[in-house]
């Protein structure tokens, strides 16, 4: 997704009228600096710099089992409704002859959040990225979201957690992502 950097000045601006046509007075003692600290969030979330995404290292020993990390935690910002959701992320994939450092995982699961979003797009972009950086088509990603805009607010249903998953290559019939993912996360249709 390529997107302009974040206007700071101009959200710090915009911020106060908000305030404002919230029925609020932007000069009270708590809110006379909210602007500018939602704004340097707003930049420090938008501007967020994943780093190196794709440094591989040569698969020496030939490992061609599966490599899994479980539990990767993310915030990323609903798109529909701008209020947080919480993702908590499993990566599988069977690497070639290059295997992805682990910590680039990671990163390219931030380089997807840190945006306005969806939780499905980012299932599916990041499990294609990650097939692009590591050379290989056997990936799967396993999203679960908290999404804050349906705890708080419309069916307040806070327990409902949301399954993405997508399945590339090899890993869409693999029993042992089947099993890791459970069977409530269905194979995404090739
Ligand atoms: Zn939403």
């Amino acid at each position: 997704m390529v997107r302009k950097p974040v206007d700071t000045e101009r959200v710090q601006q915009l911020y106060r009228e908000l305030l404002i046509a919230l029925g609020e007075n932007p000069d009270r003692e708590g809110l006379a600096d909210t602007p500018r600290r939602a704004a340097a969030w707003w930049t420090e979330f938008l501007n967020h710099d994943p780093g190196t995404l794709d440094t591989t290292f040569a698969n020496d020993n030939s490992h061609d089992g599966l490599v899994v990390l479980r539990g990767i935690d993310a915030w990323s910002l609903c798109e529909h409704h701008l209020l947080p959701f919480r993702l908590t992320v499993t990566i599988a994939y069977i690497p070639g002859t290059r295997v992805l450092g682990l910590s680039k995982l990671v990163r390219q699961l931030h380089a997807h959040t840190h945006a306005l979003q969806v939780q499905e797009r980012i299932t599916t972009d990041l499990a294609h990225a990650l097939a692009k950086a590591a050379g290989t088509d056997d990936v799967a990603v396993l999203a679960e979201g908290e999404h804050l805009c349906m705890s708080m607010r419309g069916v307040k249903a806070p327990e409902v957690r949301t399954l993405t998953s997508c399945r590339l290559g090899r890993t869409a019939d693999d029993p042992t992502v089947t099993t890791l993912f459970g069977r409530l996360a269905l194979p995404s249709p090739r």
